[in-house]
């Protein structure tokens, strides 16, 4: 090739690799940067994604969470999305706070199925302070034992609460914004945003790592994905991971007769997420039942690197442990290890995410 042309391709490489490049991690998105990003093509979005996360992430890695409810329906909330919400007609089976040792039992199955995060749910509206938050606290120490990396999701708390959480052993608390600002009270009437970011603030106070995403399909624009995607990018300190959800319609609830997304929906926010959030693990959550193994395989091109594995997600299907174990092998993925039992360069960078969290949170208090 004759010399300008290798100097062409050469400055074509770098210009192509400057422009898809976010070494930098920002806080300062702005509403049009993100909204261009959402909307290149959608193999561009790809592309940019897809070198984004092999830049902050070890390829080949999917995080591996089980998600229990310890506690069932009969919540007072209205989300519209939810069969545990007290006021549907879903036939959801309600059950009290489960017993520590069952709970337990649960974690251990999920460890020696290959889950390193394990999760547990309450469809409370917020944390009390009384006897079932005190057995929550055990639940806590006990699954931090075992070596897994422990998440709740318990509805909105205090600071107070966050700090017990803390020095239980959490790991990480998911309290999910679900949506735009401009679009919350169509879906949640029975709180606000406010109170949701209130929560976030109070989890990342305790130096907790923030787990919090969003559930598409709900009837909400591309502008309200994107103010939702411009919510979680500029807040102080990232989420540590961030869920992206394809609504799974329930009977009973109002969102039951909602069209389902498609798998060019979820890419699409899913790419947007990682290009904005580097270093997250943006998860593919609910709705993945529904996916072939092929639309996954085109989510974790676009930079999902975590996901849910189980037969149930809360109350709602999802697919078992062996099912996703197959598909690791075909797609050559493996388990990423707890964090916790992995030293700073584990992940083949020098970083490593708590300690990220830690020094945001450093930053902001400073
Ligand atoms: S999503 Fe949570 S807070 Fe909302 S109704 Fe369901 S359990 Fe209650």
């Amino acid at each position: 090739m004759p010399c300008a042309q290798i100097e062409f391709f050469v400055v074509f490489l770098e210009n192509r690799n400057n422009a898809y490049t976010m070494a930098t991690i920002r806080h300062d998105w702005s509403l049009d940067e993100i909204r261009a990003i959402y909307s290149s093509p959608v193999l561009e979005l790809m592309y940019r994604a897809a070198t984004v996360h092999r830049e902050h992430h070890a390829t080949g890695e999917v995080q591996v969470c089980t998600l229990l409810s310890i506690k069932t329906g009969g919540c007072p909330e209205d989300c519209s999305y939810c069969p545990q919400a007290a006021r549907y007609n879903t036939g959801v089976k309600v059950h009290k706070l489960l017993d520590a040792k069952v709970v337990l039992d649960a974690a251990q199955k999920a460890k020696n199925a290959g889950a390193t995060r394990f999760c547990m749910g309450a469809a409370w509206r917020e944390v009390r302070e009384n006897r079932d938050f005190d057995k929550v606290l055990d639940m806590v120490r006990g699954v931090s034992d075992l070596g897994m990396e422990v998440c709740c999701t318990l509805g909105m708390l205090n600071d107070d609460q966050a700090v017990k959480l803390k020095e239980a052993g959490l790991y990480a608390y998911n309290h999910n914004l679900d949506t735009s600002e401009e679009f919350y009270d169509d879906i949640i009437t029975t709180r606000t945003y406010k109170d949701r970011l209130k929560t976030i603030s109070s989890i990342n106070n305790a130096n907790i790592s923030v787990c919090s995403g969003g559930i598409i399909g709900m009837g909400e624009t591309d502008e309200d994905r994107i103010g939702m995607l411009y919510t979680l990018a500029t807040l102080p300190i990232h989420p540590e991971s961030v869920p992206v959800n394809a609504l799974v319609p329930v009977e009973g609830t109002p969102l039951a007769e909602q069209p389902r997304v498609s798998v060019w929906e979820m890419v699409r926010m899913i790419a947007t997420a990682r290009i904005l959030i580097p270093n997250a693990m943006v998860r593919l959550s609910a709705g993945r039942e529904m996916m072939t193994t092929e639309d996954q395989a085109l989510c974790f091109m676009a930079g999902a690197n975590s996901i849910f594995s189980g037969d149930t997600l809360l109350t709602t299907p999802n697919p078992d442990f062996k099912k996703d174990m197959d598909m690791f092998k075909l797609l050559g993925l493996s388990p990423r290890q707890a964090y916790k039992n992995e030293n700073a360069n584990n992940c083949g960078h020098d970083h490593d995410h708590q300690h990220n969290h830690e020094e945001q949170l450093l930053s902001v208090q400073a």
